[in-house]
């Protein structure tokens, strides 16, 4: 058993937080959950969920009660077309969510307090082709990072530093280059690419045509759900306190992505692009040096084998709700490899 009591997962009724949740308990960790919302797909297995909305402070102060650890996830965000649009939202909620629960943290005397950063943190500039140089973490300065979005979190990633200098709280920041996987938001305009593809071509016959945002050819990178929960738990583990991307280094354009996916899918798909549609920066890819020397570990699972899986999962959460029919979906035998460990994934 860990020497940890309690561990708090904030945004565990999220994507990334319901994964780490389970990872987690299953590491014999008693976990409390909070979101404002339950897990959308599957019941949580935290020990204690509550509803609680973090922007405010006697809400923190409620959830960091008898907690030693802190993984921090919650936050207002989604794929490419929120973040593009619902700038002030996103800014002012995130904010408050995230200055609360470090303050809340620091008065509980929570022993380490890992917070959840991103790759938008990244200056546009160094973004502008698709041949992009993968990005190292003190590329970060001098700071043009994704407006609105990037910025909240570029100031709180700077918060857990002068709260780790001034005031002795453990911080640990991370970002994420584009999680995916299975029990994701796949629909509703929260959604990320690949999910985005992965819905689009399940609901497409052979031969049809999916409309693509921009011109396909922007690139990035995507880490699958098991490696980001171990490689978050292996760095609140570890005594490095800086930030630290977590992705993987393998480039591929928006197109690539389409075509691997119908691959899995066993359908021929044409692409229609809108170029008025939201794209993001050009290029995005991470650099791995210094991730693979202070956690001696980095993503293993193969782009293709971490699709298949959510092409899978997301086919038949639309055969489910009754969007795409059995026979609709191409007949196509989709074999799902073994759950890696700390993932489960909802039988197709
Ligand atoms: P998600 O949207 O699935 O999870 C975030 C959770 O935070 C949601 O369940 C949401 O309800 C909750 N939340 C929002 N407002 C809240 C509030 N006021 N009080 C309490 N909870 C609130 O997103 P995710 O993909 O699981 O992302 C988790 C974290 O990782 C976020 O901080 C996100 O910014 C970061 N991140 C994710 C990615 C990615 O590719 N998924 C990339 C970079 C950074």
């Amino acid at each position: 058993m860990p020497d940890t009591k309690l561990v708090l997962v904030t945004g565990a009724g999220g994507f990334i937080g319901h994964h780490l949740v389970k990872y987690l308990v299953a590491r014999g960790y008693r976990v409390r959950g909070v979101d404002i919302k339950y897990p959308e797909f599957e019941p949580t297995v935290a020990h204690e969920f509550e509803l609680l909305d973090l922007r405010r402070f006697d809400n923190c102060l409620i959830a960091m009660r008898g907690v030693d650890e802190v993984y921090h996830l919650a936050a207002n965000m989604g794929g490419i077309g929120f973040i593009e649009t619902y700038k002030g939202e996103i800014v002012r909620d995130n904010t408050m969510i995230n200055i609360n629960t470090i303050e809340a943290a620091r008065i509980h005397g929570v022993k380490r307090f890992l917070f959840t950063s991103s790759a938008c943190v990244y200056p546009g500039y160094r973004q502008n082709t698709t041949d992009v140089t993968p990005l190292k973490e003190e590329d970060a300065y001098p700071a043009d990072a994704e407006d609105g979005y990037g910025w909240e979190k570029l100031y709180m990633e700077r918060t857990c530093r002068h709260y780790r200098e001034d005031f002795g709280l453990e911080t640990r920041v991370v970002r994420f280059h584009n999680i995916y996987g299975p029990l994701g938001t796949y629909d509703g305009g929260r959604e990320k690419s690949p999910a985005a593809i992965c819905r689009k071509v399940a609901l497409a016959n052979d031969g049809d045509e999916i409309e693509v945002w921009g011109d396909g050819q922007q690139t990035r990178s995507y880490c699958y759900i098991d490696d980001c929960v171990e490689g978050l738990y292996r760095l609140m583990r570890s005594d490095y306190p800086h930030p630290l991307n977590l992705g993987t280094d393998r480039l591929v354009s928006i197109n690539e992505l389409v075509d691997i996916v119908a691959r899995i899918a066993g359908k021929r798909i044409r692409k229609r692009y809108d170029l008025t549609k939201p794209q993001g920066v050009r290029g995005r890819n991470s650099d791995n040096t210094r991730l693979r020397q202070v956690l001696g570990w980095e993503p293993q699972t193969p782009l293709e084998e971490g699709l298949r899986i959510t092409y899978q999962w997301i086919r038949s959460e639309l055969i489910r709700t009754g969007r795409l029919e059995s026979a609709q979906a191409g007949g196509v035998e989709v074999r799902v490899p073994p759950t890696p460990r700390g993932s489960q994934v909802v039988p197709g």
